[in-house]
Protein backbone atom coordinates (compact mmCIF):
# COMPACT_ATOMS: atom_id res chain seq x y z
CA UNK A 1 0.00 0.00 0.00
CA UNK A 2 2.83 2.52 -0.54
CA UNK A 3 0.82 4.05 -3.51
CA UNK A 4 -1.65 5.13 -0.84
CA UNK A 5 0.59 7.28 0.89
CA UNK A 6 1.62 8.94 -1.93
CA UNK A 7 -1.81 9.27 -3.37
CA UNK A 8 -2.49 10.95 0.05
CA UNK A 9 0.76 12.99 -0.29
CA UNK A 10 -0.94 14.58 -4.02
CA UNK A 11 -4.12 15.48 -2.51
CA UNK A 12 -2.96 17.37 -0.43
CA UNK A 13 -0.23 18.67 -2.10
CA UNK A 14 -3.25 19.75 -4.78
CA UNK A 15 -5.23 20.85 -1.82
CA UNK A 16 -2.47 23.09 -0.47
CA UNK A 17 -2.11 24.74 -3.93
CA UNK A 18 -6.24 25.39 -3.74
CA UNK A 19 -5.40 27.32 -1.00
CA UNK A 20 -7.67 24.70 0.84
CA UNK A 21 -7.28 22.82 3.89
CA UNK A 22 -6.17 18.85 3.15
CA UNK A 23 -9.15 17.58 5.69
CA UNK A 24 -11.65 19.73 3.16
CA UNK A 25 -10.90 16.98 0.33
CA UNK A 26 -11.21 12.82 1.40
CA UNK A 27 -10.30 10.42 -0.72
CA UNK A 28 -11.92 8.12 -2.18
CA UNK A 29 -10.52 4.48 -3.09
CA UNK A 30 -12.34 3.00 -6.41
CA UNK A 31 -12.08 -0.55 -6.01
CA UNK A 32 -13.12 -1.44 -9.22
CA UNK A 33 -11.78 -5.22 -10.31
CA UNK A 34 -9.78 -5.77 -7.37
CA UNK A 35 -9.00 -8.60 -5.03
CA UNK A 36 -11.00 -8.78 -2.16
CA UNK A 37 -7.63 -9.33 -0.17
CA UNK A 38 -6.27 -6.16 -1.56
CA UNK A 39 -9.13 -4.19 -0.62
CA UNK A 40 -9.53 -5.17 2.40
CA UNK A 41 -5.47 -4.12 2.62
CA UNK A 42 -6.56 -1.13 2.00
CA UNK A 43 -8.74 -0.43 4.26
CA UNK A 44 -6.37 -1.78 6.81
CA UNK A 45 -4.00 0.82 5.77
CA UNK A 46 -6.57 3.18 6.13
CA UNK A 47 -9.21 4.01 3.62
CA UNK A 48 -12.13 4.84 5.17
CA UNK A 49 -14.24 5.80 1.98
CA UNK A 50 -14.35 2.72 -0.75
CA UNK A 51 -16.42 3.01 -4.34
CA UNK A 52 -17.43 0.28 -6.34
CA UNK A 53 -18.92 0.50 -9.89
CA UNK A 54 -21.53 -2.42 -9.44
CA UNK A 55 -23.70 -4.22 -7.17
CA UNK A 56 -21.99 -7.34 -7.92
CA UNK A 57 -18.63 -5.43 -7.00
CA UNK A 58 -20.47 -4.08 -4.13
CA UNK A 59 -21.60 -7.62 -2.86
CA UNK A 60 -18.25 -9.17 -3.04
CA UNK A 61 -16.29 -6.73 -1.45
CA UNK A 62 -18.54 -5.69 1.48
CA UNK A 63 -18.53 -8.84 3.68
CA UNK A 64 -14.97 -8.96 3.78
CA UNK A 65 -14.49 -5.21 5.34
CA UNK A 66 -18.05 -4.81 7.03
CA UNK A 67 -16.42 -5.46 10.09
CA UNK A 68 -13.89 -2.29 10.08
CA UNK A 69 -16.58 -0.11 8.49
CA UNK A 70 -15.21 1.74 5.46
CA UNK A 71 -18.49 4.05 4.06
CA UNK A 72 -19.60 2.12 0.62
CA UNK A 73 -20.75 4.02 -1.79
CA UNK A 74 -22.25 2.78 -5.64
CA UNK A 75 -20.44 4.83 -7.88
CA UNK A 76 -21.48 3.30 -11.07
CA UNK A 77 -24.83 3.29 -13.42
CA UNK A 78 -27.81 2.06 -11.00
CA UNK A 79 -30.53 -0.38 -13.12
CA UNK A 80 -33.47 0.08 -11.39
CA UNK A 81 -33.50 -3.75 -10.82
CA UNK A 82 -30.73 -3.75 -8.60
CA UNK A 83 -31.62 -0.95 -6.33
CA UNK A 84 -32.37 -3.87 -3.70
CA UNK A 85 -29.36 -5.39 -3.64
CA UNK A 86 -27.29 -1.95 -4.08
CA UNK A 87 -29.62 -0.97 -0.54
CA UNK A 88 -27.94 -3.74 1.22
CA UNK A 89 -24.48 -2.82 1.14
CA UNK A 90 -24.44 1.08 0.02
CA UNK A 91 -23.70 3.78 2.28
CA UNK A 92 -24.31 6.20 -0.32
CA UNK A 93 -25.81 6.18 -4.13
CA UNK A 94 -23.42 8.76 -6.05
CA UNK A 95 -25.07 7.81 -9.11
CA UNK A 96 -28.91 9.36 -9.04
CA UNK A 97 -29.16 10.43 -12.61
CA UNK A 98 -33.45 10.08 -13.40
CA UNK A 99 -36.41 10.81 -10.97
CA UNK A 100 -37.63 7.58 -11.40
CA UNK A 101 -34.45 5.94 -9.88
CA UNK A 102 -34.75 8.61 -6.84
CA UNK A 103 -38.29 7.42 -6.26
CA UNK A 104 -37.38 3.98 -6.78
CA UNK A 105 -34.67 4.12 -4.20
CA UNK A 106 -37.13 6.24 -2.14
CA UNK A 107 -39.70 3.79 -1.73
CA UNK A 108 -37.41 0.90 -1.32
CA UNK A 109 -36.09 2.89 1.71
CA UNK A 110 -39.73 3.57 3.07
CA UNK A 111 -40.31 -0.26 3.23
CA UNK A 112 -37.00 -0.93 4.74
CA UNK A 113 -37.76 1.82 7.22
CA UNK A 114 -33.95 3.57 6.58
CA UNK A 115 -32.40 6.62 5.15
CA UNK A 116 -30.11 7.04 2.31
CA UNK A 117 -27.41 9.24 1.14
CA UNK A 118 -27.29 9.87 -2.48
CA UNK A 119 -26.23 11.82 -4.61
CA UNK A 120 -27.06 13.39 -8.40
CA UNK A 121 -24.93 12.15 -10.81
CA UNK A 122 -23.95 15.39 -13.71
CA UNK A 123 -22.68 14.59 -16.97
CA UNK A 124 -20.54 17.66 -17.58
CA UNK A 125 -19.10 16.59 -20.54
CA UNK A 126 -21.65 15.92 -22.56
CA UNK A 127 -19.90 12.39 -24.10
CA UNK A 128 -22.85 10.05 -24.99
CA UNK A 129 -20.60 7.01 -23.24
CA UNK A 130 -21.31 8.54 -20.00
CA UNK A 131 -24.03 8.37 -17.31
CA UNK A 132 -25.95 10.82 -15.85
CA UNK A 133 -27.97 14.37 -16.09
CA UNK A 134 -27.54 16.92 -18.12
CA UNK A 135 -26.20 20.22 -16.53
CA UNK A 136 -29.18 22.02 -17.60
CA UNK A 137 -31.86 19.21 -15.60
CA UNK A 138 -29.57 18.81 -12.96
CA UNK A 139 -30.80 21.74 -10.46
CA UNK A 140 -34.18 20.51 -11.28
CA UNK A 141 -33.60 16.83 -10.25
CA UNK A 142 -31.54 17.87 -7.30
CA UNK A 143 -34.55 19.75 -5.85
CA UNK A 144 -37.04 17.16 -6.84
CA UNK A 145 -34.30 14.47 -4.85
CA UNK A 146 -34.13 16.43 -2.11
CA UNK A 147 -37.63 16.72 -1.31
CA UNK A 148 -38.49 12.71 -1.38
CA UNK A 149 -38.84 11.10 1.80
CA UNK A 150 -35.45 8.52 3.13
CA UNK A 151 -33.20 10.03 0.73
CA UNK A 152 -30.59 12.60 1.79
CA UNK A 153 -29.03 14.74 -0.84
CA UNK A 154 -25.32 15.10 -0.06
CA UNK A 155 -24.00 16.11 -2.99
CA UNK A 156 -22.81 15.92 -6.92
CA UNK A 157 -20.75 13.44 -8.81
CA UNK A 158 -19.21 13.63 -12.01
CA UNK A 159 -16.72 11.55 -14.08
CA UNK A 160 -14.63 14.47 -16.08
CA UNK A 161 -14.20 14.80 -19.61
CA UNK A 162 -12.13 12.62 -21.59
CA UNK A 163 -9.74 15.21 -22.73
CA UNK A 164 -5.63 15.77 -22.78
CA UNK A 165 -6.92 19.54 -22.65
CA UNK A 166 -6.97 20.70 -19.00
CA UNK A 167 -9.06 23.86 -19.15
CA UNK A 168 -11.70 21.20 -20.94
CA UNK A 169 -11.88 19.20 -18.13
CA UNK A 170 -11.34 21.68 -15.46
CA UNK A 171 -14.20 23.79 -17.27
CA UNK A 172 -16.46 20.39 -16.63
CA UNK A 173 -15.14 20.49 -12.81
CA UNK A 174 -16.22 24.37 -12.57
CA UNK A 175 -20.06 23.61 -13.91
CA UNK A 176 -20.47 20.79 -11.62
CA UNK A 177 -19.67 23.16 -8.21
CA UNK A 178 -21.50 25.86 -10.09
CA UNK A 179 -24.59 23.63 -10.49
CA UNK A 180 -23.58 22.93 -6.40
CA UNK A 181 -23.64 26.12 -5.46
CA UNK A 182 -26.91 26.93 -7.54
CA UNK A 183 -28.77 24.35 -5.77
CA UNK A 184 -27.71 24.78 -2.33
CA UNK A 185 -28.15 28.05 -2.39
CA UNK A 186 -31.69 27.91 -3.75
CA UNK A 187 -33.36 27.18 -0.29
CA UNK A 188 -35.21 24.63 -1.65
CA UNK A 189 -35.74 22.00 1.45
CA UNK A 190 -33.36 19.82 1.89
CA UNK A 191 -30.54 21.18 -0.24
CA UNK A 192 -28.62 22.64 2.34
CA UNK A 193 -26.71 19.71 2.95
CA UNK A 194 -25.89 18.94 -0.46
CA UNK A 195 -22.25 20.32 -0.59
CA UNK A 196 -20.10 17.16 -1.51
CA UNK A 197 -18.72 17.39 -5.11
CA UNK A 198 -17.29 14.11 -6.28
CA UNK A 199 -15.01 14.65 -9.04
CA UNK A 200 -11.36 14.22 -9.81
CA UNK A 201 -10.04 10.54 -10.66
CA UNK A 202 -6.03 9.79 -10.73
CA UNK A 203 -5.53 11.60 -13.77
CA UNK A 204 -7.22 14.68 -12.95
CA UNK A 205 -7.68 15.18 -9.39
CA UNK A 206 -5.57 18.46 -9.13
CA UNK A 207 -7.91 19.86 -11.57
CA UNK A 208 -10.79 18.55 -9.47
CA UNK A 209 -9.49 19.93 -6.12
CA UNK A 210 -9.04 22.61 -8.32
CA UNK A 211 -12.26 23.40 -9.05
CA UNK A 212 -13.74 22.43 -5.33
CA UNK A 213 -13.53 18.13 -5.36
CA UNK A 214 -14.58 17.17 -1.78
CA UNK A 215 -14.32 13.49 -2.80
CA UNK A 216 -11.67 12.73 -5.49
CA UNK A 217 -12.38 8.99 -6.49
CA UNK A 218 -8.54 7.30 -7.26
CA UNK A 219 -8.14 3.86 -8.34
CA UNK A 220 -4.94 3.06 -10.66
CA UNK A 221 -2.83 5.63 -8.74
CA UNK A 222 -3.27 3.71 -5.70
CA UNK A 223 -3.59 0.09 -6.75
CA UNK A 224 -1.95 0.02 -10.27
CA UNK A 225 -3.11 -1.20 -13.88
CA UNK A 226 -6.71 -3.01 -13.01
CA UNK A 227 -6.95 -6.82 -13.77
CA UNK A 228 -8.60 -7.17 -16.95
CA UNK A 229 -12.54 -7.59 -17.12
CA UNK A 230 -13.51 -11.29 -16.64
CA UNK A 231 -14.37 -13.01 -20.09
CA UNK A 232 -18.12 -13.38 -20.33
C1 LIG B 1 -12.56 3.68 -12.26
C2 LIG B 1 -13.24 4.85 -11.71
C3 LIG B 1 -12.54 5.79 -10.95
C4 LIG B 1 -11.04 5.72 -10.71
O1 LIG B 1 -10.36 5.84 -11.90
P1 LIG B 1 -8.75 5.79 -11.93
O2 LIG B 1 -8.41 6.45 -13.20
O3 LIG B 1 -8.38 4.36 -11.87
O4 LIG B 1 -8.28 6.53 -10.73
C5 LIG B 1 -13.27 6.84 -10.40
N1 LIG B 1 -14.59 6.97 -10.61
C6 LIG B 1 -15.29 6.09 -11.34
C7 LIG B 1 -16.75 6.28 -11.51
C8 LIG B 1 -14.63 5.01 -11.92
O5 LIG B 1 -15.33 4.15 -12.66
Amino acid sequence: MARLGHVQDRVARAADAAGRPAASVRLMLAVKRQPEALVREAVLAGASLLGDNTVQELAAHAPGIADLGPELHLIGHLQSNKVNAALRWATCVQTVDSVGLAERLARRCATLGRDLDVMVQVNVSGEAAKHGVAPEGARALAEHVAGLDRLRLTGFMTVGALSDDDAVVRGGFRRLREVRDDVVGSGVPGTADATELSMGMSGDLESAVAEGATIVRVGSAVFGDRPARPAR
